[in-house]
């Protein structure tokens, strides 16, 4: 068994939910104050395949910059992309929908910057 977390964002109280489940079933659901809520962090927690969001390091740079596959990634993929946002550099200038990694960890999917920084 398994647990994800989840903020929905259905609607703007953004509840916390967490959802107990498997490959296939759900076990339990906590956190969510409506059904709509409960069936989203459902679909969400059994979904394959999500777009990964991330963050990484700028040379010269303390902050750091926000990233995103453009299409979706299977969630197995996640650790390995977490790892490798970690190790990565880029140097400046970035432009939002700049395309940092082609292909990003074999996906077929390319890893995005969701900012401008010059
Ligand atoms: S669980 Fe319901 S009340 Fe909570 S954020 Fe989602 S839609 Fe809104």
């Amino acid at each position: 068994m398994q647990v994800t977390n989840t903020t929905c964002t259905v609607c703007r109280r953004n509840c916390f939910i967490s959802v107990e489940h498997d490959d296939h079933e759900v076990y339990a659901v906590y956190g969510n104050s409506c059904h709509r809520g409960k069936e989203a962090a459902i679909e969400e927690a059994l979904a394959k395949e999500k777009k990964f969001l991330g963050e990484i390091k700028i040379i010269g740079e303390k902050e750091l910059l926000p990233v995103r596959t453009e299409g979706l990634i299977p969630k197995e993929k996640f650790a390995e992309a977490e790892a490798f946002c970690k190790n990565f550099r880029i140097p400046k200038p970035i432009r939002i929908g700049d395309i940092l990694v082609e292909n990003f960890l074999n996906t077929g999917v390319h890893l995005i910057s969701l900012k401008t920084v010059s």
